[in-house]
């Protein structure tokens, strides 16, 4: 049985009301649970538990610290592409959103990499948004390729594909693939995309599966939070979890906590996270899952993602940008717009306003700024480690 099977059957309403309702006592009782569920976890994210927020991170601390040790490992996003054929209304690449765009060419992609690589990087997302014209699976394929020879651990962020649309970047290189259901409530789903394949919720709910059909080795998942009721978005995120972990068995897994940014189109978020409530997630997604990943990019501010750090978080971006050239400027003399699917050239004042060239339009703001080096450093006096590479290809047989 799929997930999106099982996902109609789950008794989320009433995870739903323990998660609103449970006690500071019930709470307790779940967290002093040698091994806790789901029903568990759902009492771990209620507003009760919010007065346990001590002695859960002190469990989240601990069980961090016993499987994965005192180690933050560095990702960063690399993006090939800020075509996109979807309208989501959160994102600053929608198809109908007048911005600059542009499609890396491989080499123009290689030498992001190689800029990532002299930072010290080792573990690259390659992101790109779901446009056929444009981001062909034989151009992925081409860029993997491409960036495999030098880079250890090369991840996907792209439009969900078939199986054995997959194959070709598992054997190019890929090792892991990300897809964020963004929001598990049909019917925000329904309204927050309102065109393009990406309408289709269960076979985006599919994808981690087919993904691991084809051979990734590492699969990503999360919620996009301030679309809908982020307890309701947490035991989706948590359910789904437990479904890959036990059929997706010889995959590692991440969990990523991103919330909503401001971007292009300027959408607001309809529902909020305070950060109290992020770090209470932080903690009870560690509590119920001691040895899932967990994810945390620059959306946040730098004093946030400090304090996450010895509170469950393994994995974090740095340094990042969000628009395709990014890191070198690459692909500034190609930008354009792209009108149903045509391109279209820019005008003079377009090109270079305010007598600086142009640069593609980011998928959004980010709120940690701090160049790669300051966030390792940072890290260290944390006393935490930070590790560039991901070694679990290393440790895999
Ligand atoms: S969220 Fe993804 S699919 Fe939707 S518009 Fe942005 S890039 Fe395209």
């Amino acid at each position: 049985m799929s997930f999106a099977t099982e996902f109609d059957s789950l008794p989320l309403s009433t995870l739903l009301h323990r998660a609103a309702t449970a006690s500071t006592a019930a709470a307790r009782a779940s967290l002093d649970r040698a091994t806790p569920e789901l029903a568990d976890f759902a009492q771990l994210l209620s507003p009760g538990a919010a007065d346990l927020l001590e002695p859960l991170g002190r469990r989240a601390r601990r069980l961090t610290q016993q499987r994965f040790g005192k180690v933050i490992r560095l990702f960063a996003p690399l993006y090939l592409s800020n075509e996109c054929i979807n309208n989501c209304r959160y994102c600053g690449f929608s198809r109908d959103n007048p911005i600059l765009r542009v499609t890396l060419t491989v080499a123009e992609a290689r030498r992001e990499a190689e800029a990532l690589l002299a930072q010290g990087f080792r573990n690259i997302l390659l992101v790109s948004g779901e446009h056929p014209k444009f981001v062909s699976h034989s151009y992925l394929a081409e860029c993997v390729a491409a960036l495999h020879e030098s880079t250890p651990s090369l991840s996907l962020e792209i439009g969900p594909m078939e199986t054995d649309a997959y194959r070709p970047l598992v054997r190019a290189g890929a090792e892991g693939l990300v897809v964020y259901q963004e929001t598990y409530d049909r019917g925000t789903y329904a309204e927050m995309h309102t065109s393009g394949p990406k309408r289709n919720f269960a076979w985006r709910l599919e994808t981690p599966e087919r993904g691991y059909a084809a051979g990734f080795r590492r699969l990503g998942i999360g919620a996009l939070y301030g679309l809908a009721d982020w307890r309701a978005e947490a035991l989706c995120v948590a359910a789904h979890a437990l479904y890959l972990l036990r059929h997706c068995w010889k995959a590692s897994l991440t969990i990523s906590l991103p919330r909503l940014r401001p971007c292009a189109g300027e959408f607001q978020p309809l529902t909020r996270m305070s950060d109290r409530e992020l770090v209470q997630l932080v903690c009870a997604f560690r509590v119920l899952f001691p040895d899932v990943g967990l994810v945390l990019s620059t959306r946040e501010s730098p004093r946030l993602r400090d304090g996450l750090v010895p509170l469950g978080i393994t994995l974090m971006s740095a340094g990042s940008h969000t628009e395709p050239g990014g890191y070198t400027g690459v692909g500034q003399d190609k930008l354009h717009r792209t009108e149903r699917g045509r391109v279209v050239g820019l005008g003079a004042s377009e090109w270079a306003g305010n007598g600086s060239p142009a640069h593609a339009t980011e998928q959004f703001h980010i709120a940690d700024n701090r160049p790669a080096h300051e966030v390792a450093e940072r890290i260290r006096g944390l006393g935490y480690e930070p590790v560039w590479k991901d070694w679990d290809a290393a440790l895999t047989p």
